[in-house]
């Protein structure tokens, strides 16, 4: 089986980076558990040596995720976290970077906590906005690290736009892709240099696995991280590497769905007299929504909405039956949240309402269950309220 370099997203999805096994003609990849390979003689090995630096399970899966991106190269990693840290790590002391104000929290506390202290400096800014983006840039700038969109508010930045600015100034771009994954928004056919997941939401998709994925497109980042991947070791297992192949397969067919009931509730609520405001990009209320349907295949499962106050918020909460109130987002079960005091508990009261998140506001991740059922449940838990 050789794959046509035509084939398109869903046909990636399930063969790129897949070859039926050499020694069986297994269809699936195998779970390569084995930490080391026998040599045929001194100097002389089939490519395989020590199983931190190659894991054929673990080739697939980054092969995969590179097809998908779009980019030349993948490497995965244990967690996000474990992706961001690597997508940093070839910045050199005194370097600054920009930052989109409301990354992820795990990203902030990663920049502030642990990487200052290696005299990197950061920058968040608005970067929807592409004038205080580019102001923030210095001459020391040498990266700029975007999400799009943004959670929980579901901000957008125009990817073509920040990459142009980025580029104009000598830095690269670095897009943490997990909210839209590949299926909704490819960064690199916007110029962005590098593309990282979570590969513990959507590309897994089944709220088994934690991990991570860098997707690489320039010669220099890719030697660089094929050693730091090695040299520091944070890689992701085998098994886990089977789980998110198993998971990209249907990534294609999952985001449809995820696409079609996040509309349908954002829809809902929108028209619920209860709810004073919902966060879609889909919708045509949303500020970004002419730049959504430019730079996103589909709008996905991710929405927030303003049901006024934190009373409010727990009476409705607490008597969700079918959507699972937990952290965490991406899967095909539809998960609720509230991010005042779940996600993003440890950003700063300040900066919590900087960003919108106030405490009467709610987060869905919507599943792909039948979505008569969600907004059933939706019904008569905003009954409550
Ligand atoms: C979850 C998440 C991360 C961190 O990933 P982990 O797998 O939990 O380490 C990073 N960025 C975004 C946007 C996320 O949602």
């Amino acid at each position: 089986m050789k794959l046509d370099p035509s084939a398109r997203f869903a046909t990636l999805c399930i063969h790129a980076g897949q070859e039926p096994d050499p020694s069986t003609g297994a269809i699936i990849m195998p779970i390569y558990q084995t930490s080391t390979y026998v040599q045929d003689a001194l100097g002389e090995h089939k490519g395989y040596e020590y199983a931190r630096t190659q894991n054929p399970t673990r080739a697939a899966l980054e092969a995969n995720v590179a097809a998908l991106e779009g980019g030349r190269a993948g490497f995965a990693f244990a967690s996000g976290m474990a992706a961001i840290g690597a997508a940093t790590s070839r910045l050199e002391s005194g370097d600054h970077v920009v930052v989109t104000d409301n990354t992820y929290g795990g990203t902030f506390r990663l920049f502030e906590r642990v990487l200052k202290r290696y005299d990197l400096h950061f920058s968040y800014v608005d970067t929807g906005r592409l004038d205080l983006l580019e102001s923030a840039f210095t001459s020391k700038t040498t990266m700029l690290f975007i999400e799009t969109p943004t959670n929980p508010v579901l901000g957008l930045t125009d990817l073509a736009g920040a990459s142009a600015i980025a580029h104009r100034h000598g830095a690269s771009m670095v897009v943490d892709n997990t909210f839209a994954s590949p299926a909704l928004q490819r960064p690199i056919e916007f110029g962005a240099d590098l593309v990282l997941h979570s590969t513990t939401k959507y590309l897994n998709g089944h709220s088994d696995s934690v991990g991570g994925v860098v997707v690489a497109q320039h010669d220099a980042d890719i030697e660089w991280l094929r050693f730091y991947q090695n040299a520091a070791g944070a890689i992701l297992s085998p098994f886990d590497s089977w789980l998110v192949l198993r998971g990209t397969k249907t990534l294609a067919i999952r985001m449809a769905q995820h696409n079609i009931n996040g509309l349908a509730l954002a829809e809902y609520l929108a028209a619920h007299p209860k709810v004073e405001h919902v966060f879609y990009p889909g919708l045509p209320s949303h500020p970004q929504h002419a730049l959504a349907r430019r730079q996103m295949k589909g709008f996905g499962g991710m929405l927030s909405f303003e049901l006024g106050s934190l009373e409010r918020a727990r009476r409705f909460l607490n008597r969700v039956r079918l959507l699972a109130l937990a952290e965490s987002l991406g899967g095909v079960e539809s998960l609720i949240s509230h991010p005042a005091t779940m996600t993003h508990a440890s950003v700063p009261p300040e900066r919590r309402a900087a960003i919108g998140i106030t405490h009467g506001l709610v987060r869905i991740s919507a599943g792909i269950e039948d979505v008569d059922d969600l907004k059933a449940d939706l019904a008569q838990a905003l009954d409550a309220v």
